[in-house]
């Protein structure tokens, strides 16, 4: 089955992307309905994770004729070192309580060890969030309490909020300090139920100095967890103790979020985070860069922070995917060797065939019949399998639905453009230029259609 899924998979995606990261993974076994596979080490799982999932598990689908559900996991032995953070917490929300209330300085030692402030680049975006984390962590209790740090996904608030908590540390080696996500402080509370505990609970974070909650968003519909923490704030900052909450929206705008917390999250200090600009995305580049050795050309940081904008974790790992490809392939570093393994599968959004066939007619300047006729005249084919390309790569449809849209066509044809496509695309500067400029246009296109 994985010799299939692994033919099927290297025509439909792009021949960097293939050898990177869906050659070098394995499927272990097909048991009720589940397809383990395992990658070679945590950041092929999670990059498989991220962006392949859906492929994989269409193309199992498609060949087993029924879904399964698919696990991508690491081997055994090379589970260290997780790249990106924060997984650490998740792993243990299913921790007993009992180890959970130990929850003191060691198991804080999860928090990442990279989200410090010497890490976070300042910038307009984030100026007041940084200077206002900053004088939390010198002096919790005192000016902003809570902070309520905004922001959308991939904004830093995770990384301040762990900042806070390294640098409180530094300063004052015993100050308790938790940072817990919403979702565990929930988990913990369940269980403390359960077992009847909650006694333990509420002490163990009635003691916090410094309480940091995470996502505090995911708080909404959950009465409970709301009443419970509405206590435990009331507790700290009567005592002067210091909270900092994380949402990836202002407080009136969690649905069904009592009106005595929202009031409570918003009596000290609301700091947004926007997204970067194009100035601080190079700049975050250039630090990332330079805490890992490596000498990036000018032209690379500003292709890399044109192309990401509007998210920071996105943009770091397009940097650690580009930087993975040229070290896998011992390719010199320039924007003509990581363009290819940057065009981002998540770059799909959907489309409608007709969005495509208007641009790809406008740009080829044929009509619509020629595209879908069966002229073989050389512009005319060629325009087809770009369109064939892009309508794969914007839209969910299959090869055979591809086939249909352009006219009725045999869907080994649609493979063989897609996949000619794709192969061009790696060698060709001024193909791979054109196609980018088509998505765009199709892009904005269908944005303004919604
Ligand atoms: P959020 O919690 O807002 O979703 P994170 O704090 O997890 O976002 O940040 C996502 C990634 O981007 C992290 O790896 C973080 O280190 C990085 N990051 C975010 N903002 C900055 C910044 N200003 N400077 C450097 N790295 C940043
Ligand atoms: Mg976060």
């Amino acid at each position: 089955l994985w010799s299939q899924v692994l033919e099927r998979l290297q025509l439909e995606l792009s021949r960097p992307t293939f050898e990177t990261w869906i050659k070098t993974a394995n499927a272990e076994r097909l048991e009720n309905n589940c397809l383990v596979i395992i990658t070679p080490n945590p950041f092929a799982r999670n990059w498989l994770q991220k962006y392949y999932i859906n492929t994989i598990a269409h193309v199992v689908h498609d060949i087993l004729g029924y879904p399964v559900e698919i696990y991508i996991t690491v081997a055994k032995g090379e589970e260290f070192e997780e790249i990106s953070g924060g997984g650490a917490w998740e792993s243990s929300t299913k921790d007993s309580i009992a180890e959970s209330l130990n929850h003191n300085r060691q198991t804080n030692t999860e928090l990442n060890a990279k989200y410090v402030f010497s890490r976070f680049v300042v910038g307009a975006n984030n100026r007041m969030a940084h200077a206002a984390s900053l004088a939390v962590a010198e002096s919790p209790g005192r000016e902003f309490n809570p902070l309520f740090l905004c922001g959308g996904v991939g904004l830093g608030k995770t990384h301040l909020m762990q900042a806070i908590a390294h640098y409180r540390w530094e300063i004052c080696p015993d100050s308790k300090i938790f940072y817990v996500s919403t979702e565990q402080f929930t988990n913990h509370l369940i269980t403390a139920i359960r077992n009847d505990s909650m006694q333990n609970f509420r002490e163990h974070y009635r003691a916090a100095d410094v309480l940091l909650v995470d996502d505090i968003q995911f708080i909404e519909g959950k009465e409970y967890t709301q009443e419970e923490f509405f206590h435990t704030f009331n507790t700290l900052h009567e005592a002067g103790k210091q909270v900092v909450i994380a949402s990836d929206r202002p407080p009136n705008q969690i649905p069904s979020l009592q009106e005595r917390l929202c009031s409570r999250f918003s009596m000290g200090l609301i700091a947004d985070i926007q997204a970067p600009d194009l100035e601080t995305r190079m700049a975050i580049l250039q630090k990332k860069s330079e805490y890992e050795n490596i000498r990036l050309p000018r032209d690379v940081i500003e292709y890399i922070a044109t192309n990401f904008t509007s998210n920071i974790r996105e943009l770091e790992g397009a940097l650690t995917r580009a930087l993975a490809y040229i070290s896998i392939w011992g390719l010199p570093m320039n924007v003509a060797n990581i363009a290819p393994i940057l065009v981002m599968p998540t770059e799909k959004i959907e489309a409608t065939p007709e969005a495509i066939f208007k641009v790809i007619t406008d740009n080829f300047d044929i009509s619509i019949e020629d595209l879908k006729s069966n002229s073989r005249r050389r512009e005319i084919s060629w325009a087809r399998q770009i369109g064939m390309y892009l309508m794969r790569q914007h839209t969910d449809l299959s090869f055979p639905r591809i086939g249909e849209e352009f006219g009725g066509k045999d869907h080994t044809t649609v493979l063989y453009s897609c996949d000619k496509i794709a192969q061009l695309r790696e060698s060709d500067r001024g193909l791979s230029q054109t196609l980018r400029q088509l998505s765009d246009r199709i892009k904005m296109n269908s944005r303004s259609q919604k």
